[in-house]
């Protein structure tokens, strides 16, 4: 699919029965990447210095919050658990590919 760097940011989306709006900053308090919250219905995604995380990896850690606080899962404000989880789907997501033509010919 597409390459970490090349990742674009959705304006929004919508978990279960939140449509988050997205905001792409500057930077966020701390030297944060990302952070959400699902009071304000809003994430932001801090666009820079980046120089480890991709911002798709933070997009999908971000969103690894939303989905596992919609399920009311114990660990959806788990860094840990979301980091570790969010990584590997933003692997999936960067390195899937897919056939040129598919379907009947
Ligand atoms: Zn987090």
């Amino acid at each position: 699919m597409s390459k970490p760097h090349d990742f674009k940011v959705p304006a929004s989306f919508t978990v279960g029965s939140i449509s988050y709006r997205v905001c792409e900053v500057d930077k966020l308090k701390g030297n944060r990447l990302g952070l959400m919250c699902t009071i304000l219905k809003k994430m932001w995604i801090a666009r820079g210095p980046r120089v480890v995380v991709p911002v798709s990896e933070t997009f999908w850690h971000e969103v690894t919050h939303a989905v596992l606080h919609d399920m009311h899962h114990p660990l959806w404000a788990d860094e840990k658990f979301v980091t570790e989880f969010s990584k590997r789907l933003d692997q999936v997501i960067t390195t899937a590919k897919f056939k040129e033509h598919d379907g009947p010919t």
